[in-house]
């Protein structure tokens, strides 16, 4: 039987990494019918919005979907589509795993974390406002409702992976409050799994940490910010952007997507890497319940990456966005 899912190419380097991906899923023998839907900066100038009704209507219908970056202008314009998605389909647990491919970045092989990111509150909530000429606020939204829930998922996660280890990472010696309800969430939670070691670090520590040692932890929950900043960290340790995929999991709907953005300076150029993006959709793959594919296509990216296979220009290689899914995809029709 074949899955529907909703596709969204998105905007720079989008288009590119998902035909890649699209490929690559093809060669692993999964039946996807994809529901194309439009977001971002082109279809804002037809339509004068970034994220039509009819996408999120098929996300909802579909359940998953896989989602090409979309790029958000800094300063004023429209708000962020991939901050208002997750808002509105309440995507609340955004899970980074970064994890170093062989040969790749060899100073930080072995690296194996995961980023577990609250994804709806914090200072993404949008409560900005000038309280008089030359004078911004910015509220940082924290709740117990959104803490105890990312905490139980992260936990749970844990579990689930055999992993064994939950660092919360936090500012709880400066916000008090804020962080603090963090803090407090993350301990009752952590009551109710015994079997996963508890820890607590400063979000500042946290950042020397994955530099200098990155396997002294395992998995991270964190609030919106911090995740996103620590996520951009990781992704340096194991070879960049090109590399590390995401999920953004809520109670009825999934959207799969990786870290980078939509890169403009590279756009149209066929230098893309779309490991990322095929990593988050073998991240899908376990989601929808076709484990055995998506270990396929992992497997393959691992072998391809140990025994010297072609490489994007981030890391250093000659291929193309399409000949490196190319070669992906016929090692997989070997396989
Ligand atoms: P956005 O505004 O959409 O976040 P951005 O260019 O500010 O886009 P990213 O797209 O996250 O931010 O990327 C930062 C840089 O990393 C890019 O300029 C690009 O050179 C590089 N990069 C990002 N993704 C990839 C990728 N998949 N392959 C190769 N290089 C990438």
């Amino acid at each position: 039987m074949a899955h529907t899912i909703t596709l969204i190419p998105g905007d720079g380097i989008g288009p590119e990494v998902a035909d890649a991906t699209k490929l690559v899923l093809e060669a692993s023998g999964v039946k996807i019918e994809w529901d194309v839907q439009n977001a971002g900066a082109e279809v804002a100038e037809k339509r004068g919005t970034t994220l039509p009704q009819e996408v999120l209507d098929s996300i909802r219908k579909n359940r998953v979907a896989l989602k090409g970056p979309i790029g958000t202008p800094i300063g004023k314009g429209f708000k962020s589509v991939n901050v208002t998605l997750r808002q509105t389909l309440d995507l609340y647990a955004n899970v980074r795993p970064v994890r170093s491919l062989p040969g790749v970045e060899p100073k930080f092989e072995g690296t194996d974390i995961v980023i577990v990111r609250e994804n709806t509150e914090d200072l993404y909530a949008g409560l900005e406002l000038m309280i008089m000429p030359g004078v911004a606020q910015s509220i940082k939204l924290i709740t117990a409702v959104a803490c105890t829930r990312i905490c139980e998922y992260a936990f749970d996660y844990a579990e689930r992976l055999g992993r064994k280890r939950v660092t919360v990472i936090h500012k709880a010696n400066i916000m008090k409050l804020s962080d603090g309800l963090l803090l407090e969430c993350f301990r009752k939670v952590a009551q109710l799994h015994p079997k996963i070691d508890p820890q607590e670090m400063i979000v500042d520590a946290c950042a020397m940490t994955l530099v200098r040692n990155a396997n002294r932890v395992d998995v991270l929950v964190t609030e919106n910010l911090y995740g996103d900043i620590l996520s951009d960290l990781g992704a340096g340790l194991v070879g960049g952007l090109g590399i590390v995929p995401g999920a953004n999991i809520g109670k009825e709907a999934a959207v799969f997507e990786a870290v980078h953005g939509s890169a403009p300076d590279i756009a149209g150029k066929g230098l893309a890497n779309p490991t990322a993006l095929i990593q988050s959709a073998i991240m899908m793959l376990h989601h929808i319940g076709e484990g055995a594919a998506g270990t396929k296509i992992e497997r393959t990216l691992i072998e391809h990456f140990k025994t010297g296979g072609i490489r994007t220009p981030d890391l250093g290689g000659t291929a193309t966005t399409t000949t490196f899914a190319e070669a992906i995809a016929n090692r997989i029709a070997k396989a």
